[in-house]
């Protein structure tokens, strides 16, 4: 019942694009302590995004003992935390030395488009149509696949370590669990479906590596140590912290951001979708046991693994390379605002876009076009734009291409989503989302606490230690105080501005690097 509830704890490390969070909640799914850290975001290059991999594991550590500090100043003991979850940013790539477990060069973020040569002869190669039917993702600059090739390909070091067969490889998920259970003493090298799935090395269907996949990208399987694929929620795969206040706590479930939010938003049956505003936006739509390749250009992922007896789930999913990147763009390259919460107030200042458009396709654009060459561009500037104008068209940028993502999703399942449930920093603008509803004509629904990502992972490492045995028992789960936006424009005048913006997709095309 739910005071039992209440005095078990589990712990969710959530390692975003952005920023890291742990959060402790209580078997009722409500967050009783938490802190967040900000990392650098190194931009070398246009088009190049690379994180600190050493800086991402003490950001965890740091916020792992401010919480759990909190956590324990509130008159809580560390020993009725249950279990950790870890829920992790997808596709940003570490390698690291087999031997010493130090890392060979920065970790590739996954909206980095340096790849995007490499890319174009890519998809030349023979067997390049063979490969969205065996992983469910287009070639593209956006999975790990890529990036570990073009490591290989341009760092020495790695070179070096992948010629000597000690070249690790491994998403944020497999850095941080190597990590938390102490590094070489233990030399825990897993990850787990859901982020296997975004590497570009998995199979699909059977959910393990595919040797077809591994010789597309040119890689021999034998001088690359790849991490272990296991079930999302798993009591014994992932160790235990090896360190610090937590030390000798379970590790028990793992999942990649946009699954573990969708776990997060309860998305378990087939037909039931999410989409989370964080730094790009990510809509899952849940399409049950079997695989569904998306003939839109959408991709087809793993939804989650729940394990034991359970077969993963499958998701369909419409991948915004920027979101609320385009409002930190707005406020630390451009000066518009101090903060992102300010966006709304800025966009509010103006009552419509003035004409403007911004195609915010600062990484190419991602679901449904995948414009890898395409530029950010603003059309429709005149003596009459204003710094709002600009506010409202970024806000806009991302609720038209969710718009796209529905229509491609209605393509593919055949079934029209009727409502939308929301999340992510970018979800707090009230503005943002009533744009949303009146551009896809559907309600959108965001709960009253954001944190659901955490909140995935969290239900995964509680199922792995039995606090919930039934998805049925998650129910009542963040359901308090949820707010509906309903569409207030028509639908003739929602699609002519959908038009419009498609219109300036078709522009951007083809720039100019
Ligand atoms: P991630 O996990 O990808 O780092 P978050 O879900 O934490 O992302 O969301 C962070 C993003 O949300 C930032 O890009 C920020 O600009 C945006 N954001 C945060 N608060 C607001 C707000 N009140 N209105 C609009 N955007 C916001």
């Amino acid at each position: 019942d739910e005071e039992k509830l209440k005095q078990f704890f589990i712990g969710s490390i959530d390692q975003g694009t952005t920023s890291t969070r742990f959060i402790i909640f209580n078997g009722t799914g409500e967050p009783v302590a938490q802190h967040q850290i900000e990392f650098k975001q190194i931009y070398a290059h246009s088009g190049w995004h690379e994180h600190d991999p050493l800086e991402i594991v003490d950001s965890v550590n740091r916020c792992i003992d401010q919480a759990t500090l909190a956590f324990i100043d509130r008159g809580h003991k560390v020993d009725e935390i249950k279990a950790i979850g870890i829920t992790n940013q997808r596709e940003t790539t570490v390698v690291w030395d087999s031997n010493t477990g130090e890392p060979l060069y920065n970790a590739i973020a996954w909206p980095d488009t340096r790849t995007k040569g490499l890319v174009r002869e890519l998809k030349e190669k023979e067997g390049a149509d063979k490969l969205l039917n065996l992983c469910g993702l287009p070639l593209s600059t956006y999975p790990s696949s890529v990036k570990l090739v073009w490591l290989i390909n341009h760092v020495a070091a790695v070179k070096k370590a992948y010629d000597e067969g000690r070249l690790s490889f491994g998403t944020i998920d497999s850095w941080l669990l190597f990590h938390l259970n102490g590094k070489m003493e233990k030399n825990v090298h897993v990850t787990d479906a859901t982020n296997a799935s975004r590497t570009m090395f998995m199979n699909l269907h059977t959910v393990q590596y595919s040797d077809e996949l591994i010789s597309f990208f040119g890689l021999d399987r034998n001088k690359i140590k790849l991490p272990k694929i296991v079930p999302s929620s798993c009591p014994n795969s992932f160790g235990s912290m090896s360190d610090g206040l937590l030390k000798g706590i379970k590790i028990a479930g793992c999942l990649g951001d946009q699954s573990a939010a969708l776990v997060g938003q309860q998305g378990f049956t087939p037909g039931s979708a999410k989409n989370t505003y964080g730094t790009g936006c990510f809509l899952l739509y849940n399409v049950g046991d079997k695989p569904v390749i998306s003939k839109h250009g959408l991709l087809a992922t793993i939804a989650y693994d729940f394990g034991r007896s359970r077969k993963p789930v499958y998701a369909l999913e419409g991948s915004i390379a920027v979101a609320g990147s385009g409002i930190k763009f707005l406020m630390n390259n451009l000066g518009f605002i101090t903060h992102s919460h300010k966006i709304s107030e800025l966009a509010s200042s103006v009552p419509d876009n003035g004409g403007c458009v911004f195609v915010t396709a600062f990484s190419g654009l991602f679901a449904p076009y995948w414009i890898d060459d395409a530029k950010g561009t603003i059309f429709g500037i005149t003596q009459f734009t204003e710094r709002g104008h600009l506010a409202r068209a970024t806000l806009e940028a991302t609720c038209f291409q969710t718009k796209a993502i529905l229509d491609a999703m209605e393509k593919d399942s055949g079934h029209k989503l009727t409502e939308l449930a929301v999340d992510g920093g970018m979800s707090n603008s009230n503005l943002c989302m009533q744009t949303q509803a009146n551009i896809t004509g559907i309600p959108v629904d965001r709960p009253a606490m954001r944190e659901t990502t955490a909140l995935g992972a969290a239900i995964a490492a509680g199922f792995a230690v039995d606090i919930w045995k039934e998805f049925d028992e998650l129910k009542e789960i963040n359901q308090k105080d949820r707010m509906i936006f309903e569409p207030n424009i028509s639908k003739e005048e929602g699609d002519k501005m959908f038009k419009k913006w498609s219109r300036a997709v078709e522009m951007c095309r083809g720039w100019l690097s």
